[in-house]
């Protein structure tokens, strides 16, 4: 499955870089949505790329 995702403005890295992962988007809860809009953030996916701490 070749997922195309282009870049989000929420996005701390791009998808594949080890240590990072999917989260859910900050902006707007992971809900996609601000109000009546698509999150910029994330684009509407309500997830964004963002570093996994702790390691
Ligand atoms: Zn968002």
């Amino acid at each position: 499955m070749a997922e195309t995702d282009p870049a989000k403005s929420g996005d701390e890295a791009p998808l594949g870089v080890p240590g990072t992962g999917e989260n859910l988007c900050r902006a707007c809860g992971g809900s996609g949505r601000i109000r009546a809009e698509a999150c910029p953030d994330c684009k509407g996916t309500g997830k964004v790329i963002t570093g996994i701490g702790g390691a």
